[in-house]
């Protein structure tokens, strides 16, 4: 597929399980000093957009970094150490999971729609990417700059992925920087190109 067919990504996101999705700089940034080092509301509204009404895992601190919950979706928190009794605190969209294979479960056993998301940060992607088989698609926005940061998006393997599509967007007034979105599948699954 190229750049310049369309590509409804709503649909192509449903026919997954185990998502995962970052934007990360050229050089891998994700993050700095527990947040991200940027703003830019073009990739703010495409997470929305895809993890709308689904289950989103993601690691303690990650969730320390939002303001509230997310939304309109399954807010499964990673934590070794915080219990049921805080998720419930937290109201009735948030769970909390001590593993992620858990988080997964518990994504399962819910009604939110698929794929179920990983959504960092870089402590959960890397151990996801290191879990062989368990994701079956990345949706990686690269942010096109390189900065200093202290916290990482593993490399994509280039023997194990393909990038399915991308779309490219310059950056303008409201973005500093340029970006490319890019869905890349398991070279496995027939689909990489
Ligand atoms: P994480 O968000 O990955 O959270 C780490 C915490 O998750 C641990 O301290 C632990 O919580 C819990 N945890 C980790 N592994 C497991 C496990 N296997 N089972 C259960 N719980 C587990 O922290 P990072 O510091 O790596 O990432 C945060 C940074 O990433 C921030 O800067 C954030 O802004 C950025 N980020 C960037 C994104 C992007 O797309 N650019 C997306 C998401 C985050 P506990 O200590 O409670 O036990």
């Amino acid at each position: 597929m190229t750049e310049s067919q369309p590509f409804d990504f709503r649909a192509f996101h449903t026919a997954h399980q185990i998502a995962m999705i970052v934007a990360c700089t050229e050089n891998g940034v994700i993050g700095a000093d527990g947040d991200m080092p940027w703003h830019l509301p073009m990739d703010l509204r495409h997470f929305m957009r895809s993890t709308k009404g689904c289950s989103v895992i993601m690691g303690r601190k990650t969730f320390d970094s939002l303001n509230e919950p997310l939304p309109n979706r399954l807010n499964i928190v990673l934590s070794r150490s915080l219990g049921s009794d805080w998720a419930a605190r937290q109201g009735p969209g948030v769970r909390v999971a001590s593993s992620i294979e858990e988080g997964i479960k518990v994504a399962r056993a819910s009604d939110m729609a698929m794929p179920i998301w990983i959504a960092g940060g870089g402590d959960i992607y890397r151990q996801a990417m290191d879990t062989p088989g368990l994701v079956d698609l990345i949706v990686r926005t690269r942010v096109h700059t390189q900065i200093e940061g202290d916290t990482v998006f593993p490399d994509i393997d280039l023997d194990c992925w393909g990038r399915h599509h991308f779309e490219v967007f310059d950056g303008d007034d409201r973005h500093k920087f340029g970006l490319t979105f890019e869905w890349w599948t398991r070279k496995s699954a027939g689909l990489g190109q």
